[in-house]
């Protein structure tokens, strides 16, 4: 089957620091790196890596070619990424000794994709296939009604958080993740949990270092609770993107959810082992080695 994924790619700016910067304050880096990001990237990678077909719906500016070289070379099918007269999204990291980060997004042509686009991608798309969706691109709520209706599991990262954008799409989930602080805005802003009102079968709150909780509909919503992997975190950008690519491609691969979580944990665990972001997603034999 295809993961669809209708996301954003940006140009990964790190900027290392001793101490993230407070308000006001100007801080010095010590060094500074360009990579390949954006949830959307990042996801698509992370899926392509563990084995899955992924289709990537975005569109870059311009200066954006090699960022579709690189999704190319990562396995990533492109051919659903537009290059419009515009930038591309970037983003600026700064990432402290402890692995913290502040981050900085422009958009850019993430939110300048077509409707046209999506729709055309998707007609390519079988009853089955998974459609995923971030908060970091426009068209959201119709490619997720639109993938709805085909009969694809739709999934979406509620990430960055905005309750507007996440209700827009709410209707149509089959899959929600979030991290628990996107969990609680949530809650406080709509007064949903997991549950028959949230409508949403299959609900993951990832909480960093301390591991995830599911809910599924087929255990009455009840929270199962999962370990992360104990490891000495570098860089902790990324981790939840390669979670969730890692989680759907195990769902693409017939694993119950259950399964697909422990392969996420895995993946994502060692990938916070590493700086960077798409560029350094392991591939699946290197989770499955890895102990
Ligand atoms: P996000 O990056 O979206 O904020 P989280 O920080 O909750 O997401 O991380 C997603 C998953 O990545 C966690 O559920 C966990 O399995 C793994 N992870 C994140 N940080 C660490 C860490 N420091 N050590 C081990 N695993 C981690």
């Amino acid at each position: 089957m295809t993961i669809w994924n209708l996301g954003s790619i940006n140009s990964d700016h790190f900027y290392r620091v001793g101490h993230l910067p407070a308000p006001g304050e100007t801080v010095l880096s010590a060094g500074m790196e360009r990579g390949l990001g954006g949830k959307g990237a990042n996801m698509s990678v992370a899926a392509a890596r563990a084995g899955s077909h992924v289709s990537h719906i975005g569109a870059v500016g311009t200066d954006g070619q090699w960022a579709i070289d690189r999704l190319t070379e990562y396995g990533v099918d492109t051919r659903p990424i537009a290059v419009l007269d515009t930038l591309t999204g970037h983003a600026v990291i700064a990432l402290d000794d402890a692995g913290e980060n502040h981050i900085i997004v422009f958009p850019g042509a993430n939110r300048e994709i077509s409707r046209d686009a999506v729709g055309l991608a998707l007609a390519e798309a079988t009853p089955g296939d998974i459609l995923v969706m971030q908060n970091e691109t426009n068209q959201q709520a119709f490619a997720a009604e639109t993938g709805s209706k085909l009969g694809l599991k739709v999934a979406y990262a509620a990430a960055p958080f905005s309750a507007e954008a996440v209700t827009a799409v709410l209707p149509y989930l089959d899959i929600l993740v979030l991290n628990h602080i996107e969990m609680a805005q949530l809650v406080e802003e709509t007064g949903l949990l997991p549950g028959p009102k949230l409508g949403v079968d299959t609900v993951i709150v990832t909480k960093g270092a301390e591991g995830c909780v599911l809910y599924d509909r087929k255990n009455g919503w009840d929270a199962i609770g999962f370990d992360a992997i104990r490891v000495d975190a570098v860089d902790t950008t990324g981790a939840g993107d390669t979670f969730t690519g890692y989680f759907l491609a195990g769902i693409d691969r017939g694993m119950g959810a259950e399964d697909a979580i422990e392969l996420a944990i895995k993946a994502s665990a060692l990938m916070v082992t590493r700086q960077g972001t798409a560029d350094v997603i392991p591939d699946l034999k290197e989770v499955l080695d890895w102990s």
